[in-house]
């Protein structure tokens, strides 16, 4: 494991320590064999001044779940020393009493909550102390031998505690055993199936300490195991199981999940051991993760379906078994999957929540391979990970960032989306929780959205190879699609029927109808798979009051009318609903150019301004008008509505 201590970096913060600690907690971070999202915890004991010009001793403690690659000041909170190492010598304390006493001896109430690690800091007696989750350690430590190789490979060097609960119980555990114990004489810490403490009087060297640390075991992990088993996963894409996957995962957990399916040759190497069903249901890697993926993954064989139904009473059952007092159950998805012959599958409630699991998915197989190689993967009782699982402070890790919005989940797909309507759609959608993938032929598509849940793809809707594709492309990021915006469109120059262009007449047909067809056919299989299935025509106020001079357009958005209609029809037995909205005289959008306002005004003989207002409402309506529109149908409000169409267009008299 690589140092990255450096010594100019460093100087810079030399005479503040509350800085240094970012320093080196950032350093930690870093390295994500030894932490993961918001794993791990580090901190500085210095003494500040008080109101009243007094000396106090602080410990300034890592905030409660936040990253230690990113930390900032603000991320430490500072606690009485003195209330804290009082507290470890107290008999008894329960979690609210300790998060009470925490919070009260806090120098500024306005901190952030410390971490539940806060009383162990505070009696390890020196300046600076790390924590982290080391991934080696604790894969050494899951093991029939666990305790045996620990003590082979670090000897005297480390003080080695059994697994306990975190909080108070450890800290007092720790504060016992410690009680006639020279600290000068190790240089660490190592909790059993939990992680590896370090610490000194400087920085630099509780920071190589832990380097130095978790490298032992790497190095002995490299030397005594073999690399993880590796495969191919070409040719094994089933995208409409995946979908069907994640649709029973979303039911199951009664929301909508993102489902993130991993085929690199490590995830389909796991997925393809023989005996995976065995040693991936044994437990996670550390009972901090279990909060995250739940203590087991589901193992999908052929009924996918049946597994998930299966999980979910197993975790019910466990949850039966190891309950006490007045515990609820936690919903029972999974929240990872092993599917054999194609990798391994993380789901969340947003691209964050996919990433953690994602991530602590691939440091845990790689892990079980570990502990298979040197003598059998073993991790905690599973009545210990319950415990971790259902303990408030954790539980209040997770819904630290916790999501309401309507459309949280969802996955949506808008055309035209560079400008006007479509863009306004996709930005709303996205802001109401769902992850959007956005199609427009001008390539700054993929400049105006270029996040991971909000993305933009050049494509050319009439072109049904790029449309395959990019359909394809959403269901293997996210799992499926629930949500589908028909809006892409050009609006052709005016003319008459008896000048109508034949080119000008079949580009309308073949952009503003016919590509909307090939789309939706080619969606329909997954919005099968979809939660609360939705799909939104963009039509126009052409549809019910033509006007002279607009047949192309007009025809083809009346056609695109009677397809959404009929579609309602078709799809309502499958739960998918199919509305459409005839917006009128949004002249923020890239058909309406100051030329054509200016034309429309004088053919009516009325000014600009009274042209962009004429309507019984005397408002002017926006492309955000109609994405406040299109959110709603795509939500509860609209679940028992299909083959509407509405207006948007501050009431006209030719449409009432
Ligand atoms: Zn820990």
């Amino acid at each position: 494991m690589k140092n990255l201590w450096n010594d100019n970096e460093a100087k810079v913060f030399a005479c503040d320590p509350l800085q240094l600690r970012v320093y080196t907690s950032r350093l930690l971070g870093r390295e994500t064999r030894l932490v993961l999202h918001g794993g791990g915890n580090t901190s500085v004991k210095t003494s500040t001044t008080n109101l009243f010009g007094e000396s106090e001793e602080t410990l300034y403690i890592k905030e409660s779940g936040v990253d230690l690659s990113t930390i900032q000041a603000a991320g430490f909170a500072p606690v009485k020393l003195e209330t804290l190492t009082r507290m470890a010598s107290l008999d008894e304390l329960t979690d609210m009493d300790m998060i009470k006493a925490q919070r009260s001896a806090m120098i500024d109430p306005t901190a952030p909550i410390p971490s539940v690690e806060a009383i162990l800091h505070a009696i390890i007696p020196f300046k600076f102390v790390d924590h982290t989750h080391a991934d080696a350690v604790v894969t050494i430590a899951n093991n029939e031998r666990g305790e045996e190789l620990i003590r082979k490979i670090y000897k005297a060097s480390v003080l080695i505690i059994p697994y306990t609960m975190p909080g108070f119980i450890l800290a007092r555990k720790v504060s016992k055993i410690t009680r006639n114990m020279n600290w000068q004489k190790i240089e660490g810490m190592i909790l059993l199936n939990h992680g590896l403490f370090t610490f000194a009087d400087d920085a630099r060297t509780s920071y190589e300490r832990m380097i130095h640390l978790a490298s032992l075991a790497e190095d002995y992990l490299q030397k005594e195991g073999a690399p993880g088993s590796v495969a191919k996963a070409e040719d094994r894409e089933d995208l409409l199981k995946l979908a069907g996957i994640r649709h029973q995962i979303s039911v199951t957990k009664g929301d909508a999940m993102i489902a993130r399916l991993d085929k690199s040759t490590e995830a389909c190497g796991f997925a393809d051991l023989p005996d995976v069903k065995s040693i991936a249901a044994r437990g996670p890697m550390t009972p901090d993760h279990a909060i995250r993926t739940k203590p087991i993954p589901v193992i999908l064989k052929d009924d996918v379906e049946k597994d998930i139904i299966n999980y979910s009473s197993a975790y019910k059952k466990y949850f039966d078994r190891n309950t006490t007092g007045e515990l609820t159950c936690l919903d029972p998805a999974p929240r990872w999957g092993v599917w054999p012959q194609h990798g391994t599958l993380a789901f969340g409630r947003s691209i964050r929540g996919v990433n953690i699991v994602s991530d602590i998915v691939r440091h845990t197989i790689r892990a079980i391979q570990y502990g298979e190689t040197i003598g059998g993967w073993k991790p905690l009782p599973e009545k210990d990970i319950f415990d971790m699982e259902y303990w408030g402070p954790q539980q209040a890790k997770l819904h630290k960032n916790d999501v309401t919005s309507e459309l949280q989940g969802k996955i949506a797909l808008v055309t035209g989306a560079a400008s006007g309507i479509g863009r306004a759609c996709a930005e709303m959608l996205h802001k109401q929780g769902a992850v959007v993938t956005g199609l427009d032929l001008n390539p700054k598509i993929t400049r105006i959205f270029n996040q991971e849940d909000l993305t933009g793809l050049t494509c050319d809707v009439t072109n049904d190879k790029r449309v395959k594709e990019v359909v394809e492309s959403i269901i293997r990021r996210f799992g499926g699609l629930d949500i589908l915006v028909n809006n892409a469109g050009i609006f052709p120059p005016s003319l008459s029927i008896e000048d109508m262009d034949a080119k000008i007449w079949n580009l309308s047909m073949d952009i503003n109808l016919s590509s909307h067809q090939r789309l939706l056919k080619m969606c329909i299989p997954y919005l099968k798979q979809g939660i609360d299935s939705t799909v939104i025509f963009i039509a126009s106020k052409n549809v019910p009051a033509p006007g002279p001079g607009v047949s192309a357009y007009s025809v083809a958005k009346a056609g695109l009318t009677q397809l959404a209609r009929i579609a309602a029809m078709e799809l309502a037995s499958d739960g998918i609903r199919v509305n459409i909205v005839h917006p009128d005289a949004v002249f923020d959008t890239g058909i309406w150019t100051q030329e054509i306002i200016e034309e429309r005004a004088e053919r009516y003989n009325i000014t600009v301004e009274e042209y962009k207002t004429k309507n019984f409402l005397k408002t002017k309506i926006t492309s955000k008008d109609v994405a406040a529109l299109v959110c709603c149908m795509a939500g509860p409000a609209f679940a028992k509505t299909t083959g509407a169409q509405i207006p948007i267009d501050g009431g006209n008299e030719r449409v009432i």
